[in-house]
């Protein structure tokens, strides 16, 4: 996400200074952010998107590989087939690792590949409560870096798919979030707003609760206290990626400045979950991409304005047909208008859901005449 909207700021701030090459290891640019609603909202093919045109739209040559390391003497990124690749100026943008904290038992929620244990645990409640079975399910937030959305969003759908088939009351559903409050980083108004949405949604929600183990059914909570489960759906703990060369902070992320320039490396850029800021989400990475790419435009004499890093949070669940729209100014970040908004617009498609400025219009389109209703049965 954030390495795609920094190969589009560079075209669009200094098309003429610049010769971007794009590494990545696939053909597709794929959406975390679509995860929940490819698994429960019906937006089957909203995922993936080819990557090729992408690029040919950034002016920027794809090369298919892994960077595994770095040699910043010589300005040399290194790949997992032992090429080098020589740069001026180098963008980290490989996101983070995803930690499978509570061992083997509960379906995990990190990313792309985690769609077909998710689509795999929707058809084994709906297979349940067709034949009389209910099923307690705990969605779990752990403490720690990360992005806490879709946890509540995938909640929702959830319940909404059951509602939908006559089967809701076959589906005891609890949120256990180590957050202070519901989506506690957008504020106090729109964590009330969640919160209500839970309720209405006869969804339970244990704030403040940390998990410490799950076994024989049972959740233990810090500081005190279980819940009683049959299966566990959690978001999983995020740390850096390793990059030999490249430095890493306690939890394994990439330390940089608020200009996303490593630290103790020159020419070296770091974007997205990859880098030290604890908010891991997608529409962040892209402010990121935008700062990064406005600053290396300056550098090489393009007579933009630099965009500073001033982090504003927009969220998006998208639950039935009533999505809710969030928004918050982080501390140093842009004026929004805070808490809970509704004039989203073109709301179940992927740009709406990582903001990227950039990216959303190189998005849009990808998916014109995607329904809601393509949703593979039960
Ligand atoms: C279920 C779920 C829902 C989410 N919902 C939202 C949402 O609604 N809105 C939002 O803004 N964010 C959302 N997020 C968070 C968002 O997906 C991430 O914050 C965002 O994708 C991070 O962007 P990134 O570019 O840093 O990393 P990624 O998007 O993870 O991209 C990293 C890329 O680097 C590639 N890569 C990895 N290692 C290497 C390597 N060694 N060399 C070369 N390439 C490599 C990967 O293939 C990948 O393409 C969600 C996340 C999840 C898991």
């Amino acid at each position: 996400v954030a390495g795609v909207e920094a190969a589009l700021a560079l075209h669009a701030l200094c098309r003429d200074r610049v010769d971007v090459e794009l590494l990545a290891p696939g053909e597709e640019l794929r959406l975390g952010a679509m995860v929940p609603v490819q698994a429960l909202g019906g937006v089957a093919r909203a995922g993936g998107h080819p990557l090729r045109p992408i690029a040919e739209r950034a002016g920027a040559r794809l090369t298919r590989g892994a960077l595994v390391g770095i040699d910043a003497d010589r300005r040399i990124a290194l790949t997992a087939d032992g090429r080098e690749l020589a740069y001026d100026r180098l963008v980290i943008a490989v996101g983070a690792r995803r930690e499978r904290w509570l061992g083997a038992g509960p379906v995990y929620l990190g990313g792309p590949d985690d769609l077909p244990d998710l689509l795999e645990l929707r058809r084994r409640i709906v297979g349940a409560a067709r034949r009389g079975l209910t099923t307690r399910l705990a969605v779990v937030v752990p403490g720690g870096p990360g992005w806490a959305l879709p946890a509540y969003e995938t909640a929702l759908l959830l319940a909404d798919h059951l509602e939908r088939r006559g089967l809701r009351e076959r589906l005891e559903l609890e949120l256990v979030t180590s957050e202070d409050a519901a989506l506690a980083a957008f504020g106090p108004e729109a964590s009330a707003a969640v919160a209500e949405d839970l309720r209405a949604a006869g969804i339970g929600l244990r704030t403040g609760a940390v998990v410490r183990a799950w076994a024989w059914g049972r959740l233990d909570l810090l500081p005190h206290g279980g819940l009683l489960t049959d299966r566990v759906l959690a978001l999983p703990t995020l740390r850096g990626p390793r990059i030999e060369g490249v430095p890493r902070d306690a939890l394994g992320f990439i330390p940089a400045d608020a200009r996303g320039r490593v630290r103790g490396l020159r020419d070296v850029h770091v974007v997205g979950d990859a880098g030290p800021f604890p908010l891991k989400q997608g529409g962040i990475g892209c402010q990121q991409a935008d700062t990064v790419a406005s600053a290396i435009a300056r550098e090489l004499g393009a007579r933009v304005d630099p965009i500073p890093f001033e982090p504003s949070l927009r969220g998006l669940i998208l639950r039935d047909a009533r999505p809710r729209a969030l928004r918050a100014a982080l501390e140093g970040g842009r004026a929004e208008s805070p808490g809970v908004t509704s004039d989203e617009e073109r709301l179940w498609l992927p740009e709406a859901k990582v903001a990227g400025r950039f990216l959303g219009p190189a998005l849009a389109g990808a998916l014109a005449g995607t329904t809601l209703s393509d949703l593979p049965p039960d």
